[in-house]
């Protein structure tokens, strides 16, 4: 028996977001019929405002909905250090321990030969053009600790450091493996102190 066009057409969607297979979308599909309709709306709503009024910041690349972002727009931040990061996702869980003050750049992933994402794929023309106009002599490279993460950071220090900036790369306390996101208060704290020079 084939589902009903509407409810197929959920499943469908489901079935696009990561890690979600046709059973549980079809579950998922199941429940929100079960769901009151304002509810139904409040969470379309949520889509589609995610969508439409969110934008990536013309300098560091983080999520925003006005541009520059609040970040690159607060002046009360150290301006001569920029810390990289693979998503806006990392900014989140770095901002919530307060214990780092400079400004950020978001790469938008990392150099993966295997699937074919290479320098021009990145947010790194943005990077360079950054470190040319702008007064900063210190980046901090918190690109997850994977071996593209690795990579990727050795990458933009062969890049960065010839034109005489400090580069260095969280280190102290991050596990081999492990995405920035994801780590707890107290290891992200470590990291950014115990950042090692590249
Ligand atoms: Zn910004």
């Amino acid at each position: 028996m084939q589902y009903p066009e509407p409810i197929a057409k959920l499943i469908e969607s489901f079935m696009k977001l990561p890690g979600i297979g046709q059973k549980t979308a079809a579950r998922l599909a199941f429940f929100c019929l079960d769901m009151q309709e304002d509810e139904v709306l409040h969470f379309a709503n949520a889509l589609i405002s995610t969508k439409r009024d969110l934008h990536y910041c013309s300098n560091c690349g983080n999520i925003t909905e006005s541009d520059p972002c609040i970040i690159c727009s607060d002046e009360g931040r150290d301006q001569s250090t920029v810390l990289v990061v693979e998503s806006p996702r990392d900014i989140m869980s770095l901002e919530k321990i307060r214990e780092y003050h400079g400004l950020y750049h978001v790469l938008h992933g990392v150099l993966s030969p295997m699937e074919g994402t290479g320098p021009e794929d990145l947010n790194i023309p943005g990077l360079i053009k950054r470190l040319q106009s702008d007064a900063i002599n210190e980046v901090i490279i918190a690109t997850n600790a994977t071996a593209e993460g690795e990579s990727t950071a050795m990458y933009l220090s062969r890049l960065i450091k010839p034109a005489g900036i400090k580069v260095s790369r969280l280190a102290y306390g991050l596990a081999v493996g492990s995405d920035i996101e994801y780590a707890d208060e107290m290891t992200l704290f470590r990291a950014i102190d115990g950042r090692r020079e590249l």
